[in-house]
C-alpha cells in the first residue's frame, strides 16, 4: 500500500496560498484569509485569501481586458494547442492534484486517482471542440442577391462558481469549454475547498495561458460569490451547487440579464426491478450513494426495490454498507472518507435522527463513526434505512451524506409516479434484465441522465445536467459548447 502521508506534508505546510488575478498570485485587497482545513483530522493545510467584491471587480476587469485583447487574437487551433498542453500538465501533476483534493475535501485517494480518465478526457475533448465551432449559410426569402449566414461568437466573460465536492472535475468542466470557445473566466471555488483549484490555475499558467484569461478569486459565497453573480460586466454565470444558491444566483443575474446555467441538487431514484441481476446490482446500487460519502449531486438516495426481491436485496445492500471501510482519504483502502465540515456532518446526523424518529428501521450504520483514529474529523457510517415511506424527510430531502432510503414498489406505473414525485430531476438508475422494462423506465423518468444496469457514468462527450429544480443547461457534449456561444446573423446585400 502506497504511503501518501509523507507527500501530504510536503504539499501543504499551513502556509499562505495566494489567489490568481490577471496572471498575478496575490492576496485579497482586504488582507483577510480563510483557513483551509483537512476534514479528516481538522489540521490546518494552508490559508487562502478571503476575496470580496473588490477582488471580483479586479478579476472581472482583467477577464474583460484579456477577452477583448490578446485572447481574441488566438485562433481556434491555438486554443486547441493550449488545451492539449494543459492536459499534458495535468497528466504530469496528476498525483499531486489528487492528493491535494483528498487532503482538502476528503475524497478517498483511490477515487480521485480513478477520475483521471474523465478529467484528462475533458481537456482533450474540448481541445477537439475548439476547432469545430462554425456557423451556417442560410437561404432566405428576400429577392435579389442578399445572403444570410451565422457565425458563433464566445459569450464573453464567464463567472464560474463551484461547490467543494469535486474541485478537479468541477473546475475543469467550467474552464475547458470556456477556453475552447474563446471566453475568459473568473472562477470562485468553494470556501471549503480552494487549494486544488489554485494548483490547476498554476498548471494552466505554466502551459502558456495569457494573463487574465483565467482568474481565481477565493472567498465566501455571501460576498465574493454574490458579487460575481451580480456583476454588471459578467456575461454568463455557470454554477454548480445547491438549489437554494442556484435560485439566489438566478435572481442576482437579472441586473444585466446575464445568461445562467445551473447544475443543482438532486434526490435521485434507483429502481431495482424483480428481474434485475441482483449480484451485479447490489454493489452498484450501494455505491450510487456511498461514493464520496454520499457527497455527490447524483447520489441515488431513494432505492426503490420490487417487493418480490425487496427484503433480500436491501439486506445485501446493508451487508455491503457494513463492510465498507471508513477512514482518512489518504489510506488507499478507505471506502468512506470524511464529511466536509462539522456543520455538514451535523446536518446529516439530523437526518439520521429524523429517520429513526419517523419510524424507519436502521439496517446498517445509523450513527457518526467515532473511533480514536478518526478524532478531529467528521465521519458518518454508511447507513441503510428500511421501512421508509415516501413522506419521510429522508425520502424527500437531499441529504448529501451516505444515507440510503429503501422503498418497496409493486408496479412499474406506480414506481414511475413515485420516482417522479420530487421537485428534483437530476439522475436516475434502473436495474432490469428486461430490455422493454428498462426502456420504458428510462423514457418515463424525469431526469437529465438515466443509467440502466450501471450508475455514475459521466463522460465529456455526453451531456449532463438536470430538469425541474435540478437546474438548466448542460455540461458535456456539443450541447455544452452552446452554453458558451452566441449566434450572430450576418446579412449581405450585394
Ligand atoms: P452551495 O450552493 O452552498 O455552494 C456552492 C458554491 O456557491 C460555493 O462556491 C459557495 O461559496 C457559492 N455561494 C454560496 N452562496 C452564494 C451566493 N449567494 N451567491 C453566489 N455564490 C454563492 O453548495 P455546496 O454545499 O458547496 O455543494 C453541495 C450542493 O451542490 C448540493 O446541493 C449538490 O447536489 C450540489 N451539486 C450539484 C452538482 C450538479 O452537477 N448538479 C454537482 C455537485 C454538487
Amino acid at each position: 500500500m502506497e504511503d501518501w502521508s509523507a507527500r501530504a506534508s510536503e504539499l501543504y505546510d499551513g502556509g499562505f496560498r495566494p489567489m490568481f488575478i490577471d496572471g498575478d498570485w496575490c492576496a485579497a485587497r482586504s488582507g483577510a484569509v480563510i483557513d483551509a482545513r483537512n476534514p479528516a483530522d481538522g489540521s490546518l493545510l494552508a490559508t487562502v485569501p478571503k476575496g470580496d467584491s473588490a477582488d471580483i471587480d479586479r478579476a472581472v476587469a482583467a477577464a474583460r481586458k484579456a477577452f477583448e485583447g490578446p485572447w481574441s487574437k488566438f485562433t481556434p487551433f491555438e486554443r486547441q494547442a493550449l488545451l492539449l498542453r494543459i492536459a499534458e500538465g495535468f497528466e504530469a501533476e496528476w498525483e499531486s492534484l489528487c492528493l491535494s483534493d483528498t487532503l482538502d475535501m476528503g475524497m478517498p485517494i483511490q477515487r480521485t486517482l480513478a477520475n483521471s480518465r474523465r478529467v484528462l478526457g475533458m481537456l482533450r475533448f474540448y481541445a477537439g471542440q475548439a476547432v469545430m465551432i462554425h456557423g451556417n449559410t442560410i437561404p432566405n426569402s428576400f429577392p435579389g442577391e442578399i445572403y444570410s449566414s451565422t457565425v458563433r461568437e464566445p459569450v464573453g466573460v464567464v463567472g464560474a462558481i463551484i461547490p467543494w465536492n469535486a474541485p478537479i472535475a468541477g473546475s475543469v468542466w467550467k474552464i475547458a469549454p470556456a477556453l475552447a470557445t474563446g471566453c475568459t473566466v473568473v472562477l470562485k471555488p468553494s470556501e471549503e475547498a480552494s487549494l486544488t483549484v489554485l494548483m490547476i490555475a498554476r498548471i494552466m499558467q505554466n502551459a502558456g495561458l495569457p494573463d487574465g484569461v483565467l482568474n481565481i478569486v477565493t472567498g465566501h459565497g455571501s460576498d465574493a460569490g454574490a458579487a460575481l453573480a451580480a456583476h454588471p460586466d459578467v456575461d454568463k454565470i455557470v454554477f454548480t451547487g445547491s438549489t437554494a444558491t442556484g435560485q439566489a444566483i438566478a435572481r442576482a443575474a437579472t441586473g444585466n440579464l446575464k445568461k445562467v446555467s445551473l447544475e443543482l441538487g438532486g434526490k435521485s431514484p434507483v429502481i431495482v426491478c424483480k428481474d434485475a441481476d441482483i449480484d451485479k446490482a447490489v454493489p452498484v446500487a450501494a455505491m450510487a450513494v456511498f461514493a464520496n460519502s454520499g457527497q455527490i449531486c447524483i447520489a441515488g438516495s431513494r432505492l426503490f426495490v420490487a417487493r418480490e426481491i425487496h427484503d433480500e436485496f436491501v439486506r445485501r445492500v446493508a451487508e455491503f454498507a457494513s463492510n465498507l471501510k471508513i477512514g482518512h482519504g489518504i489510506a488507499t483502502d478507505t471506502d468512506i472518507g470524511p464529511i466536509i465540515t462539522a456543520r455538514q456532518a451535523e446536518r446529516i446526523a439530523g437526518f439520521l435522527a429524523a429517520g429513526a424518529d419517523e419510524g424507519a428501521e436502521v439496517l446498517a450504520g445509523g450513527n457518526r463513526a467515532d473511533r480514536p483514529d478518526l478524532a478531529g474529523g467528521h465521519f458518518i457510517q454508511p447507513t441503510v434505512f428500511g421501512g421508509v415511506t415516501d413522506q419521510m424527510s429522508i425520502a424527500r430531502e437531499e441529504i448529501f451524506g451516505p444515507v440510503i432510503s429503501a422503498l418497496p414498489f409493486d408496479t412499474i406505473d406506480e414506481v414511475v409516479a413515485r420516482a417522479n414525485a420530487t421537485p428534483y430531476g437530476l439522475a436516475a438508475g434502473v436495474f432490469s434484465t428486461n430490455l422493454g422494462t428498462a426502456h420504458k423506465l428510462a423514457h418515463r423518468i424525469k431526469a437529465g441522465s438515466v443509467w440502466v444496469n450501471m450508475y455514475h457514468a459521466i463522460d465529456p462527450a455526453v451531456p449532463f445536467g438536470g430538469v425541474k429544480m435540478s437546474g438548466y443547461g448542460r455540461e458535456g457534449g456539443t450541447e455544452h459548447m452552446e452554453e458558451y456561444l452566441d449566434t450572430k446573423a450576418i446579412w449581405i446585400n450585394t
